[in-house]
């Protein structure tokens, strides 16, 4: 495992289109998927399905709910969309098309938002440099990745 700093992307201006994206990826190119897939991929909001169903229906009419669950089912299968779990009760999963390395902040009204390169930078340079050994150790599995998910704390009191 390494713990190395996490590497988020420029937001390229250039982005490759949804079709060839899919092609590579081996997923049936459809209108109704690439309508959804730039739509995540032209948000940094982190949107709920229902969310996505919402902005996506604005430019085709004829979506379905259903289509749109089972778009980000195949996306997530392939690493083209990551799902992020709700850390709060039965929230709703959201998605992120962004799949590079980087840290969520769950706000206490269950919006994500990415955290700042440089503090991500700063959580990472925290760790101990021996922490995947003793974690090994501790578990007898090697760990492959870490996954840090921030999420808001109570509202501080003043006084
Ligand atoms: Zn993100």
């Amino acid at each position: 495992m390494s713990v190395d700093t996490p590497a988020h992307p420029d937001s390229s201006e250039q982005r490759e289109p949804a079709r060839e994206v899919f092609r590579r990826s081996g997923i049936r190119c459809t209108r109704q998927r690439e309508v959804i897939f730039d739509a995540l991929r032209g948000t940094e909001s982190h949107p709920t399905a229902e969310q996505l169903f919402g902005m996506v229906r604005e430019h085709d009419s004829g979506m379905s709910l259903a289509t749109v669950y089972n778009t980000l089912e195949a996306l997530t299968e392939r690493g083209l969309v990551r799902r992020i779990a709700s850390p709060v009760g039965n929230g709703a999963s959201r998605y992120d098309a962004d799949t590079a390395r980087h840290v969520h902040l769950t706000l206490s009204d269950g919006r994500v938002v990415d955290l700042p390169d440089e503090l991500a930078d700063a959580i990472m340079r925290a760790m101990p440099g021996d922490l995947s050994e003793r974690m090994a150790k501790a578990l007898g599995e090697d760990v492959g990745a870490i996954h840090i998910e921030l999420v808001e704390g109570p509202a501080r009191r003043e006084g």
